[in-house]
């Protein structure tokens, strides 16, 4: 599986001719979507000989990345993600920015048929000029998070994309990662029957800056306003966090639009109140402390891996621990000694 992943990638790159580093960089910062798509892909390989190219590309890119707002979009499947990206990157558009999403391709995480059909995501805003569209497939990652989506955060904002929107499938994990790269962090929610809270992980409302309560048109309207007040309440008893922002509520329909201004005023007001405050730039250099240490623990459990004896001892070490002779930090000592 794994091997037939690299050589489909090293078809697809080699199809259309890899380029030097100076000819990426360029076509990056040239706003050359081909060329930002390609290097992407380089960069989410899993072939470790696309590895050196991708790294000098982004380490090219870094000193231009930065110059965004980098929003966070969680929720259920079937909450109205995509259909909330399309018309906010459409709105950003007519706001003036340059919107560039990172997406999840549902389809590519199920055999190779789409469960959509053939609908596609973000129709709308795929075509527009302005916008520029990843769909990441979900698989081999955890929850929905690609491998690679902070790097590729980077590649894009070098590219000129001044807001990111990255979209993650609300189950767990993939939430604590995505806050860990994003500036602000919103929660679709719909309004159930019953008990509103049911379902939903508190440690993921506490990275929420905001809770958006979808699909309230119809007769789902005044349910979701009743939801709305409920999370209002729980986020309230939330204890503050550093940033000195309140999780704010809304409601309202990512069909129509209704309500997607109280989004945007809320992202720009946070927006306003991290510069202000520092916390924006404080945060930022707390998640690229975190990037380091993620990275230091990837290499190291690859050096670890590429051992040809690494089978055998790894092999060992297990037995050592689920018989009780290790425990595990020390077995991990012993291992981490042999590189
Ligand atoms: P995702 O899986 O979270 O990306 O959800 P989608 O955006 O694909 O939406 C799932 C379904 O809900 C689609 O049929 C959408 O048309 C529908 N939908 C999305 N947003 C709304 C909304 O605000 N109101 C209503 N009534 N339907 C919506």
């Amino acid at each position: 599986m794994g091997n037939k992943k690299h050589i489909s990638e090293k078809f697809q790159l080699q199809k259309k001719s890899l380029h030097s580093v100076a000819e990426y960089v360029s076509g990056i910062r040239a706003g050359n979507r081909t060329i930002l798509s390609e290097a992407l892909t380089l960069l989410e390989s899993t072939n470790p000989e696309h590895e050196p190219l991708a790294q000098e590309i982004l380490t090219a890119c870094m000193p231009f990345s930065g110059n965004s707002l980098r929003v966070g979009i969680t929720g259920v499947p079937g909450v109205g993600k995509s259909t909330f990206i399309e018309k906010f990157g459409l709105q950003a558009i007519d706001r003036g920015y340059k919107p560039a999403v990172l997406a999840i391709d549902p389809s590519s995480s199920r055999s190779h048929g789409s469960i959509l059909g053939d609908k596609t995501r973000m129709d709308l805003l795929s075509r527009n000029e302005a916008a520029f569209i990843r769909p990441t497939p979900t698989s081999g990652s955890l929850g929905g998070v690609a491998r690679r989506t902070r790097e590729c955060i980077y590649l894009c904002e070098a590219a000129g994309f001044d807001l990111i929107l990255v979209e993650t499938v609300g189950v767990g994990q993939s939430e604590t990662q995505v806050s860990e790269m994003v500036d602000f962090f919103l929660l679709l929610m719909l309004a159930g029957a019953g008990d509103e809270l049911q379902g939903v992980k508190r440690g993921i409302m506490e990275l929420a800056q905001m809770v958006f309560i979808n699909k309230a048109d119809g007769d789902n309207a005044a349910k979701a306003k009743a939801a709305r007040a409920e999370y209002a309440r729980a986020l309230h008893m939330f204890p503050g966090n550093e940033d000195g922002w309140t999780a704010r509520t809304g409601h309202g329909s990512a069909l129509s639009g209704e309500g997607m201004d109280e989004v945007w005023e809320a992202i720009l007001s946070y927006r306003n109140q991290v510069t202000v405050n520092g916390y924006l730039t404080e945060n930022r250099k707390n998640q690229a402390a975190k990037w380091l240490a993620d990275s230091v623990e990837e290499l190291l459990f690859r050096k670890l891996k590429a051992r040809p004896d690494q089978e055998e001892a790894w092999h060992n070490m297990e037995k050592a621990v689920a018989d009780g002779r290790l425990s595990a930090i020390k077995a991990a000592e012993q291992l981490i000694q042999k590189i």
